[in-house]
């Protein structure tokens, strides 16, 4: 630990910092303050930790990133942040993301955009990228972050922090604003693995308050089940064929697997056949449930109110139509039409069936190895200029290896495995479900 910074010092050097990079929408160091700022290993008492703004916390406001909850005060405090305050931990500040998670970059958003630190002119990721692009630049070892088709992972790769999406279920969700809840996480960002295992510990576990959580099954703190299970010890499955990357992340994809040879490691080659419907199934699914969820704000009970309406209907329309973004409008339109009547069948079973095939496949492929190495994303972080960036839809279909785990609902953690050309590159170690520990490991060896 460092020597403890004094809070006011602390607070302007978040915010001369922030200005950078837009990393926060809020900063508010506690007055309880008495805080190193340095790494925390695994002890988490008295360090300081930034929340992506879909997550609540008592105290701060809760805007999602949308101009429908710009002044929304958080009503409670999600378990997950209760359980890091109990062992200890300050919040320090909301982080920006993409509005209600939609998006890629931190750039789909009203409240302002997040850059890279690294690289000014590109995007941090999305849609946890104020989390990603404040751990980058060391304002905070740790923030929580929300992944629901590779939110914390995306980010944390292009940043060059670790990015944890637990198995669902894993952590409670109570306290995060759904965007698809069936298929998102809070997960961790951190700077160095250590904290990023510590952090998760310290919230995982089953929580009345959220019913698809679950105990973790496992001892405390023991490595999980697939090491040494089956004979699956020691192999790790790697992705045949042309996965489509740039010349950069292919030849960092292959410098990791070296890496896991030097190691030690068995490589199985593996095939994923259902890699090819992973972004289909996910945006038919997540947009079946975006438009159910994103159904409350209604201008009546949270958030935007239009200024004059004649009628509740009217209420309802303007409320909407002013206070949501483009692309939260076109989700919301996606899913109510794979959900239209009649064509059920054609759009959002077929996804839910896909979406069992993936798990299927999954399944088999962990009976002969403990972790699956994968990009994170086909490319390094895009530039902010969308002529020579990535559009809406390349973003969609570049989501194609981090959906898989949300599908399944297993877990997989981003690795930062180096520089190329000077802007990080981040492979992701997927496992079994409950496998974080095994993963986690993996990844301090490769550290
Ligand atoms: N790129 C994904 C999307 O736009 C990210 C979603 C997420 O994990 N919140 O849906």
């Amino acid at each position: 630990k460092t020597e403890a910074l004094p809070r006011e010092r602390y607070r302007s050097f978040l915010e001369d910092q922030d200005q950078r990079t837009g990393s926060f929408l809020e900063i508010g160091v506690p007055e309880v303050w008495d805080c190193a700022s340095g790494a925390t290993g695994s002890d988490l008492t008295d360090f300081p930790l930034a929340v992506k703004d879909n997550i609540a916390v008592e105290g701060y406001h809760l805007t999602c990133g949308s101009s429908m909850l710009q002044s929304l005060n958080a009503p409670y405090t999600a378990t997950a942040v209760e359980r890091l305050v109990r062992a200890g931990a300050l919040v320090v500040g909301k982080t920006n993301m993409d509005e209600f998670g939609m998006g890629s970059s931190t750039a789909n958003t009203p409240l302002g955009t997040t850059v890279n630190p690294w690289d000014h002119s590109r995007v941090a990721g999305g849609s946890s990228g104020g989390s990603a692009a404040a751990v980058a630049q060391q304002l905070v070892p740790v923030a929580l972050g929300s992944d629901t088709g590779g939110s914390v992972r995306q980010p944390a790769a292009f940043c060059g922090v670790y990015g944890l999406k637990p198995t669902y279920g894993a952590v409670s969700r109570f306290g995060l604003t759904a965007y698809a809840s069936s298929l998102e996480t809070i997960g961790v960002l951190g700077a160095r693995i250590e904290d990023v295992t510590a952090v998760f510990r310290a919230i995982r576990g089953e929580d009345p308050r959220d019913q698809t959580s679950r105990a973790w099954p496992h001892q405390e703190n023991s490595k999980a089940g697939p090491t040494g299970a089956g004979g699956s010890s020691g192999a790790i499955g790697v992705l045949q064929g042309d996965l489509g990357l740039s010349p950069e992340v292919e030849r960092n994809y292959q410098a990791t697997k070296q890496a896991l040879t030097d190691l030690g490691y068995r490589l199985e080659p593996v095939r994923l056949s259902t890699l090819d419907y992973v972004v289909p199934a996910y945006y038919t699914i997540a947009t079946a449930e975006a438009s159910a969820n994103l159904a409350r704000y209604n201008g009546i009970r949270y958030g935007h109110q239009p200024a004059f309406a004649e009628n509740p209907e009217e209420l309802m329309r303007k409320a909407r139509s002013q206070a949501l973004g483009d692309e939260v409008k076109l989700r919301i339109l996606l899913g109510t039409f794979v959900l239209r009547s009649g064509f059920q069948d054609q759009f959002y079973l077929r996804a839910q069936k896909i979406r069992t095939l993936i798990r299927q496949e999954l399944d088999r492929v962990y009976q002969g190895v403990q972790a699956l190495l994968m990009p994170v994303f086909p490319r390094q972080a895009f530039l902010r200029d969308p002529a020579d960036g990535m559009d809406s839809f390349q973003q969609k279909v570049a989501d194609r290896f981090t959906c898989t785990a949300n599908l399944a609902g297993l877990p997989s953690l981003a690795v930062p495995t180096g520089l190329e050309e000077g802007l990080p590159v981040g492979m992701q170690l997927m496992g079994p479900a409950f496998s974080e520990e095994d993963l986690c490991g993996v990844a301090q060896e490769l550290s």
